[in-house]
């Protein structure tokens, strides 16, 4: 991790972008970035398969739709992380959870007996960002931008000072904290929990007893009108929606049309939670028309982990992909991005190159006429991928695409019903997939393009090909430096990914 001061990487870009002429300052793009957090692959109406799927005729979600037909729609899109801030601190740096050590939800649940759990949890960031860390929005705030952020954060643990986006190089922050998720999507939202309460500046809103997601939604357009009065500052707006993380807990005006045969009530809650944010991003977008800032602006969709399919009803299903949330399979990360860039990203375009969140942060920089600055330029995990936006060429990555989860999600029950839920770490090549996990030091390898719901292990068929993904993913973690759990009996942490015959 680079310790360099974020305040003197500030002041240096400002003088390098000092010399910019102004013309390019001003015609520079606003970013409105609406991430919906737990959203799955296919928790909209617009599939990200090569085929339709159940939940796409399911969920009613226009609006996204729209956003697909004028922009363009990744199909493998990514999560850095299968869980919530290890994926947000991503977005923020540009680096992996691998190598900023932020490898779980803030704070996590620590460690269990031996019975639940049988490797301890390495040391890890539990705090979450910091003074240390160069965050998107510190860059773009030091050469002109107004920076942004509505809903949730979790991006820093209570009472540290990452815990308040302003302090991570917000100009505005509404309704964010430490915490990852509401007490309630209805009023007082969760203000049960008194002065612990994450729910602030929502307080107008008690008396017409509003949904969470329309308060949120209010908000964020009286900002955009705010933005508008200054069009000699571009913008970068996190529209960071609460929705659709549990509670389970639907929007009572929108329920009643997927009370469907079959149907179960937390699909019902849920169906009707997306169609929320759904009609959130409606009007957001119906605000940018109506200000003139829609052809300025770019919008970027995306989710921070895979859908919720192992409790809480479970509420949705990640079909064709196997598992979801916090585990190591594609349900857990692969998640629904699309990109709207009026007069530059070709509409209703779909790319199928693998990208991930760490390409957010060296994307935008591009995009904003910020260059990387060069104390941090080799420590970032993502690559620009506007040559795929523009569709001007390929990218090339510094490293295959991995992901570094050394934790326990859920509780046991939860792991034993679904094997896939594990410490694990993964690497992507081409349409190969090797998953390591830590407790039986055992590798999976998959082949995506044949087999996108992971069912056929071909570690033992194809033992040249994952001892090759299993060295590369070695080498990647080595280099980043990434923690792995620790033996009960010897109190040492265990070895890197290792390639093995397997036995099962
Ligand atoms: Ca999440």
């Amino acid at each position: 991790m680079n310790k360099v001061p974020a305040l003197f990487l500030i002041i240096l870009i400002m003088s390098l972008f000092s010399c910019r002429h102004n013309q390019q300052i001003i015609t520079r793009p606003n970013i409105l970035f609406f991430l919906v957090d737990d959203l799955g692959w296919e928790d909209t109406g617009v599939p990200m398969w090569t085929d339709s799927v159940e939940n796409n005729r399911y969920f009613r979600t226009p609006n996204i739709a729209r956003l697909a037909a004028e922009g363009m729609k990744f199909t493998q899109a990514y999560a850095s992380s299968p869980v919530c801030s290890p994926t947000r601190t991503a977005l923020m740096t540009g680096m992996n959870p691998a190598r900023t050590h932020i490898t779980n939800w803030i704070p996590g649940r620590g460690n269990h007996p031996a019975e639940d759990q049988w490797l301890l949890i390495p040391h890890w960031r539990i705090g979450g960002l910091d003074h240390r860390d160069v965050t998107l929005p510190e860059l773009l705030k030091a050469t002109g931008y107004t920076t942004v952020h509505v809903g949730k954060a979790h991006l820093g643990r209570k009472g540290t000072v990452g815990a308040n986006p302003r302090h991570l190089g917000f100009d505005y922050s509404v309704a964010a904290s430490y915490r990852g998720g509401p007490g309630s999507y209805y009023v007082p939202y969760g203000r049960i929990h008194g002065l612990d309460s994450q729910m602030i500046d929502l307080e107008e809103f008690f008396p017409d007893s509003l949904y969470l997601n329309d308060a949120l939604t209010i908000m964020a357009l009286r900002l955009l009108d705010t933005l508008a009065k200054h069009p000699e500052n571009p913008f970068y707006f996190n529209m960071w929606h609460y929705a659709v993380h549990a509670p389970i807990q639907g929007d009572p005006k929108l329920m009643d049309k997927y009370r469907l045969p079959g149907k179960t009530e937390a699909q019902v809650q849920y169906a009707s939670m997306v169609e929320s944010v759904d009609r959130s991003l409606g009007k957001i977008l119906k605000k940018l028309d109506e200000l003139g800032m829609a052809d300025n602006t770019i919008v970027i969709f995306w989710s921070d982990n895979g859908g919720l399919v192992s409790h809480s009803g479970p509420p949705t299903t990640n079909y064709p992909l196997s598992s979801g949330k916090g585990s190591s399979h594609e349900g857990g990360y692969r998640e629904p991005l699309i990109v709207r860039w009026p007069g530059r990203v070709k509409p209703g375009s779909v790319c199928s190159d693998p990208v991930i969140t760490d390409d957010f942060f060296p994307t935008v920089l591009a995009i904003t006429g910020v260059r990387v600055p060069d104390t941090i330029r080799r420590h970032l995990d993502g690559t620009d991928i506007t040559p795929l936006l523009l569709q001007t060429g390929g990218i090339e990555r510094p490293h295959p695409l991995v992901w570094h989860y050394p934790h326990y999600w859920g509780w046991k029950a939860l792991r034993v019903a679904d094997s896939t839920i594990t410490p694990f770490s993964a690497i992507r090549e081409g349409d190969w997939k090797l998953i390591y996990t830590y407790e039986k030091g055992r590798c999976e390898l998959y082949n995506l393009a044949e087999d996108i719901g992971e069912k056929h292990n071909l570690a033992k068929e194809k033992p040249d090909v994952a001892q090759k993904l299993c060295g590369d993913l070695r080498s990647v973690l080595q280099v980043m430096g990434a923690q792995t759990p620790i033996d009960r009996e010897t109190g040492e942490a265990v070895g890197l990914p290792e390639f093995t015959e397997y036995t099962d």
